[in-house]
């Protein structure tokens, strides 16, 4: 349980939107804590497709990187919302493979203003995990998920049967 800006890894996760231009929820805590220079670079990408990730600096962060992936908004099951989520993870991986990242941290992406339910999403988020860490040719080290307030860290505990 934490809050995902004050995390010490290579790289954070953002749950942005489309725009890639700031939001609410931890959109605007990781761009309030990069500072201004964040935005700046963010304008430059010209957005970012539901289930895609791009990656940029942290600048103010004590994290190197930001990668910033769009996840699906949930309206009610019947729209993909669950092939996408699992995409956003992959992704993200995928980037961090790529950088040389060796531990990254994940917020609990759609979960919030998104409304994604919170046993399907903790569920796709820690399986896509494990599967990506239990590739032998995986460099990452280190995968935390940062579960911003109880109800969520409970729900990701019960998942991976602590609870
Ligand atoms: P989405 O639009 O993808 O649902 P939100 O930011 O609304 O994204 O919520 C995603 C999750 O991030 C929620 O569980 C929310 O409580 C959490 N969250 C908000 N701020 C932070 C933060 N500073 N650190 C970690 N998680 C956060």
């Amino acid at each position: 349980m934490g809050d995902i800006t004050k995390q010490n890894v290579d790289a954070i996760v953002n749950a942005a939107n489309t725009t890639l231009l700031g939001g609410g929820g931890v959109d605007g805590a990781i761009h309030t804590a990069a500072g201004p220079e964040l935005l700046k670079e963010c304008e430059k990408l010209g957005g970012c497709s539901t289930g895609k990730a791009k990656i940029t600096k942290g600048f103010n962060l004590p994290a190197k990187w930001v990668i910033h992936t769009v996840g699906p908004v949930w309206s009610g099951g019947q729209y993909n919302e669950k092939f996408v989520l699992t995409s956003c993870y992959q992704n993200c991986l995928k980037l961090a493979e790529e950088y040389q990242i060796k531990t990254l941290a994940f917020p609990s992406i759609s979960t919030g203003a998104y409304r994604f339910p919170i046993t399907e999403a903790s569920e796709i988020a820690l399986r896509e995990i494990k599967k990506h860490l239990d590739q032998k040719s995986s460099q990452i080290e280190k995968v935390l998920i940062v579960c911003f307030d109880e109800k969520t860290y409970l729900h990701y505990l019960a998942q991976l049967g602590h609870v």
